[in-house]
């Protein structure tokens, strides 16, 4: 069974005089590492959003999306913030405490998750993330990449089945993006975890991800594995938009 599965989807933001999504049909099966891409404005954060009803905009929708294959709608809150891990652009924007040590528990204590689990979970992130060295340290201290950091592994300390990105390392340099992308290539090798990543740092996509979804205007032009997607040359036109039509992102 599809991990994610996306039915028809359509969505319209209230008083837009066109819709932000049509059609959308996307499976996404367990274990895959996928890239969503398009250009500016083409819909991809309302898509993720959608994937994760919290924080899901409003307007009028149709069509279904099925987590694990129950209505994604149906899930309660504590279980799509147990499963359903996002991680947005803006680290700043996802900051709730004061201390790294704090952040990366606050998803698990939210979650009443008990203190020996915690620990040790949070320890395992902290060292995979390389960021046992500033645990004591105020968030506010942190670089950008360090916050953004923090902002992963806190996502990823609550275990979930499948993490979402928008544009997490779009703020970042060159270098921080590649190693923040080499990590979650190594959680979902080790972990087994879904990622689905929206980002624009093409130059090291083709060699993390495993699928990717090319979105243009709204509706999905293309998606397949890694390898026939950039072979194809049916999506030359949309590739086109997609590397050389954001240089504003
Ligand atoms: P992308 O992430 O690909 O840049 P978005 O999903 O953010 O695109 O936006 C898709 C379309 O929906 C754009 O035309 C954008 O202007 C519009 N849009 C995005 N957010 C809102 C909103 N909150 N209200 C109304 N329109 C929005
Ligand atoms: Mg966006």
């Amino acid at each position: 069974m599809a991990l994610l599965e996306i039915k028809n989807l359509n969505f319209t933001y209230p008083e837009a005089a066109q819709p932000a999504l049509s059609g959308i049909n996307l499976e996404i099966q367990p274990g895959e590492f996928v890239l969503i891409c398009g250009a500016s404005g083409c819909g991809k954060s309302t898509l993720l959003r959608q994937c994760k009803p919290a924080l899901s905009q409003h307007g009028e929708k149709s069509g279904a999306i099925y987590f694990n294959g129950k209505a994604i709608e149906e899930l309660s809150f504590r279980e799509q913030s147990e499963k359903i891990g996002f991680v947005m652009q803006d680290p700043e924007m996802q900051i709730v405490t004061d201390k790294v040590r704090h952040e990366l528990a606050f998803g698990l204590e939210s979650l009443g998750t008990n203190n020996r689990k915690m620990r040790v979970r949070i320890a395992e992130m902290a060292s995979f993330f390389g960021i046992r060295d500033w645990f004591d340290s105020p968030v506010s201290a942190l670089s950008g990449g360090q916050k953004q950091r923090v902002a992963i592994a806190r996502a990823l300390a609550m275990n979930p089945t499948i993490l979402l990105c928008d544009e997490a390392t779009s703020a970042l340099d060159p270098t921080t993006t590649k190693s923040i992308l080499a990590l979650l290539k190594d959680i979902n090798e080790k972990y087994g975890i879904t990622i689905v990543i929206i980002t624009h740092s093409m130059e090291v996509v083709q060699e993390i991800c495993t699928h990717v979804a090319i979105i243009d205007a709204g509706e999905l032009a293309e998606n397949g594995t890694v390898a026939d997607v950039f072979a194809s040359p049916k999506s030359r036109a949309a590739k086109k938009l997609v590397f050389q039509g954001d240089q504003n992102v």
